[in-house]
């Protein structure tokens, strides 16, 4: 059977001075030959039906369009997401426009969320990045997903908890989170674990899972997860915020990234037992300036990263870096964390596996 292929629904043109622009965003082509603009549009709108190559071969050629343009035409249109397969699209399915999406990114729509339909993660953490990953990612048709808290609801989470309402004050997250995530993707496993993780080893209780999504505001949780994941070899990524900056990554898949210990990517005690004692009198008065849009920009950027990793779609962009968004000038920030084998954590050495 001959493949028929259809111009991919996300396809606009347009004219920008002269310049024929096929596609908007990354997949943008410009042609700017007006033999070859011809020939391109009149392929193009042949494709809005499901066609075979040689039949828009033939229906060039019938216009009496040059061999030379006609391969310039097919070589332009079947080397790009610009077509995809036909039938492959239908508007009324559930994750349909996500589908589009990573066609748009290359990949084949129906692998991609069959993947991701198989795929297990466990959050640590349901604040307001766990409210707004959980719920992206449990709409996307992730399979299984665990949730990891023991705080109950406050008035005060309610600026970017968004799955929480007023009636919910008082209630546990974890429970009422995995409530909300049902009512929205029902074909989604969500189970719960209502404890506070306080050491390294209370990892090792929860279910083996695809990813560690650490979304916990205790900073000494990260290096409990990254001495765990390396162990274990579970890939895990860090999402959060430093007062105004939105913060995702390092993305850490052990035996192929640097891990959270490869490179000093945050602040660590001072040998001084008097200056230590100082600073844990400080830090212990920090409270987070947490508000929904920052909670929402790191939440967004790293789900795109969990979609692309588990999707196996892309490229994820945290990977072997630690992101911020500073959003106060809206410049980016990237802390390198490539492997390095004297790592005492995941060095060649070091891992007692
Ligand atoms: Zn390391």
């Amino acid at each position: 059977v001959i493949p028929q292929y259809v111009l991919a629904p996300y396809v606009r043109v347009g004219f920008q001075k002269n310049v024929l622009h096929c596609g908007f965003g990354s997949i943008q082509i410009k042609v700017s030959n007006p033999l070859l603009q011809h020939s391109v549009l009149t392929a193009m709108k042949h494709w809005t039906a499901p066609s075979r190559v040689s039949d828009t071969v033939t229906l060039l050629e019938s216009l009496g369009t040059d061999k030379v343009t006609i391969d310039e035409t097919m070589n332009l249109l079947t080397k790009s997401p610009l077509l995809i397969p036909a039938h492959s699209y239908a508007r009324e399915q559930r994750y349909s426009r996500h589908g589009l999406f990573y066609n748009l990114s290359g990949a084949e729509a129906n692998e991609v969320q069959k993947r991701l339909e198989r795929s297990h993660v466990t959050i640590l953490g349901c604040g307001g990045i766990g409210n707004l990953v959980s719920v992206s990612l449990a709409t996307a048709g992730i399979g299984h997903i665990t949730l990891v808290d023991n705080d109950q609801i406050e008035i005060s989470n309610l600026t970017r908890q968004i799955m929480f309402t007023e009636a919910d004050v008082g209630a546990e997250k974890t429970i009422t989170l995995q409530a909300a995530l049902r009512q929205r993707a029902s074909e989604c496993t969500v189970d719960v674990y209502s404890q506070q993780i306080r050491k390294a080893e209370d990892l090792s209780t929860l279910p083996s899972c695809d990813l560690l999504i650490v979304s916990a505001d205790m900073p000494e949780v990260m290096s409990w997860v990254n001495r765990f994941a390396v162990k274990s070899g579970t890939p895990f990524i860090n999402i959060g915020y430093v007062n105004d900056v939105a913060v995702w990554g390092p993305f850490v898949i052990p035996g192929e990234t640097g891990c959270f210990d490869c490179t000093t990517l945050v602040a660590r005690d001072p040998v001084s037992a008097e200056l230590k004692g100082h600073i844990d009198a400080i830090n212990r008065h920090y409270q987070a300036p947490s508000i929904g849009p920052v909670n929402m920009a790191a939440a967004a950027a790293a789900t795109l990263d969990i979609l692309k990793y588990l999707g196996g779609f892309g490229t994820v962009h945290s990977k072997n870096r630690r992101i911020g968004l500073w959003t106060h000038s809206l410049e980016q920030e990237f802390q390198e964390c490539i492997r390095n084998s004297q790592c005492h954590t995941c060095g060649a050495t070091n891992v007692d596996k």
